[in-house]
């Protein structure tokens, strides 16, 4: 066999876990270019320069992580390679990020057009998983730079944080404009999300054919009701912690928000809704109303690992401080019961890495209110759906549809999602049998803390492929960053 026809590498005696089969198969895998190029039962070593033997072990397509928030706290060439890493060492391997202009991230405002070049320029040669950017207007000006965000960078995601018009992200605030760092006369309210809206109907009518795969996200809260609920928790002395916090952001204020922008949704005819992080019953049942009421929408519907684990009794109290927040057991239990019922599209971590020195007060660390908002959690991603999943029924094959391949199509990322012929070679093994206790210490990431801390999850993550490319193997991050930036969309498909 000549060496050009040789493949890169084989991984042999696989445990294939698809996102359409309802089984599992034993096979070998064989990668060429960084991609699938032979899948069988048995592929000869002498066929390949390489050879791996994964044991048995299960073999999941590469997780896409479709909720992440790289450089929000701390800078983004750095949050990059630490968080990447994290991401790496859970089987993730495409990282897709929330960005905006405003306080935080690069904490600037402006035109897209000056501000995401900087975004691209800070991340590349820092990624050690492939990624892209979902990117928020905020700005009326931002409006008008969807297509140029759309046909230059091949950004096809894009966001509107509902509350942030007039409550903070950690808390009561009269101050968004600076916020968000908006003209005064700008304003972050109902009509700004209309017109985002209608910005991306404009752009799925010029670009037919990448219709299905342009979207819109929303953080679903009503800032009215959390202001308003925020001042009675705040003085009930009876709530405390996550129990209080998760009273001062009531779950009807997701249900209001959630059928308010559906509503908007179908007034403009924006058709592709992806309802981001969905964290109580409520929330669940207005999704699922406004399906109904509008079937002519496509809805999303997404929850986080972190509401899938984490309930408001759980003792790491300030380090699980999230928006939406935490929520009491029995919405937990009906989240995962959305997720068997088919009823939820995909499981993120919405990663944000705030260390522990910004996340607690130095004055009063115990105070929820003056805590940060947001924690990491890319690294548990998959053994967390696969430790609490597998002991609700949920098969592997669901998790591989929830973890990679919905969040794949939805996103625009054609060559990801599945293992099969001709798709990027992205892979990660798990041993289904091994049982381990979370400790931030072991953790890639910078963030020195984690609310999942002492959990016990059975399913590690073993080994990650990046395009056939072993970038995590027993515990060490290997090589340096190679993750590539994901345009999803390009020009040369259009006409
Ligand atoms: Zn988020």
């Amino acid at each position: 066999m000549s060496e050009a026809s040789l493949l890169d590498r084989v991984i042999k005696n696989v445990r294939v876990v698809r996102p359409h089969n309802d089984a599992i198969e034993l096979l070998d895998l064989g990668i060429k270019d960084g991609k699938f190029a032979r899948i069988a039962s048995h592929i000869s070593p002498d066929t390949a320069k390489e050879v791996f033997d994964a044991k048995n072990l299960l073999g999941f397509p590469g997780v896409v992580d479709a909720h992440m928030h790289i450089g929000i706290y701390q800078p983004l060439d750095k949050d990059a390679v630490t968080e990447s890493k994290a991401a790496a060492m859970g089987g993730v391997t495409t990282s897709l990020n929330y960005i905006r202009t405003g306080q935080y991230y690069l904490n600037k405002g402006g035109s897209y057009q000056d501000f995401f070049p900087e975004v691209l320029a800070l991340s590349a040669g820092n990624f050690f998983v492939d990624y892209s950017y979902h990117i928020a207007p905020i700005a009326s000006q931002h409006i008008d730079e969807i297509p140029l965000l759309f046909e230059e960078h091949g950004v096809c995601s894009f966001k509107i944080f509902m509350f942030y018009g007039g409550y903070g992200l950690h808390g009561l605030s009269d101050q968004q404009n600076l916020f968000l760092m908006i003209n005064k006369e700008e304003r972050y309210d109902f009509a700004h999300f209309e017109f985002i809206m209608r910005g991306l109907t404009r752009l799925m009518e010029k670009h037919p054919q990448a219709r299905d795969t342009i979207s819109l996200s929303l953080h679903c809260e009503v800032a009215e009701i959390l202001n308003a609920y925020t001042k009675i928790v705040e003085n009930d002395f009876s709530l405390s912690g996550l129990h209080a916090y998760s009273a001062a952001r009531p779950p009807h204020s997701e249900g209001l928000a959630i059928c308010i922008a559906a509503y908007l949704a179908h007034e403009t005819n924006c058709v592709n809704i992806n309802l981001l992080h969905l964290s109580s019953r409520k929330a669940m049942e207005a999704a699922l109303t406004m399906q109904t009421a509008f079937p002519h929408i496509n809805f999303r519907r997404e929850v986080t690992v972190g509401h899938l684990l984490l309930d408001v009794d759980t003792p790491n109290t300030i380090w699980a401080k999230v928006n939406p927040p935490i929520r009491p057991r029995a919405d937990v239990e009906y989240l995962w019961q959305a997720v068997l019922n088919n009823q939820v599209d995909w499981i993120v971590s919405d990663h944000a890495c705030c260390s522990a020195e910004q996340k607690r007060s130095a004055k009063n660390p115990n105070n929820i209110w003056l805590a940060k908002s947001g924690f990491g959690g890319t690294e548990y991603l998959l053994s967390g759906v696969f430790s609490e999943g597998s002991k609700r029924g949920m098969s592997y094959n669901h998790m591989a549809k929830l973890l990679s391949w919905n969040p794949s199509r939805r996103f625009g990322l054609l060559e990801k999602g599945d293992i099969a012929i001709g798709y990027d070679a992205d892979l990660v093994l798990l041993d289904p049998n091994e049982s381990f206790v979370v400790r931030a210490a072991e953790s890639e990431s910078q963030q020195g803390y984690t609310p999942f801390e002492g959990m016990e999850l059975t399913g590690k993550v073993k080994s990650t492929f990046l395009r056939g490319n072993l970038i995590y193997n027993n515990g060490e991050i290997l090589g340096s960053p190679t993750g590539r930036y994901l345009k999803r969309y390009s020009s040369s498909l259009s006409s």
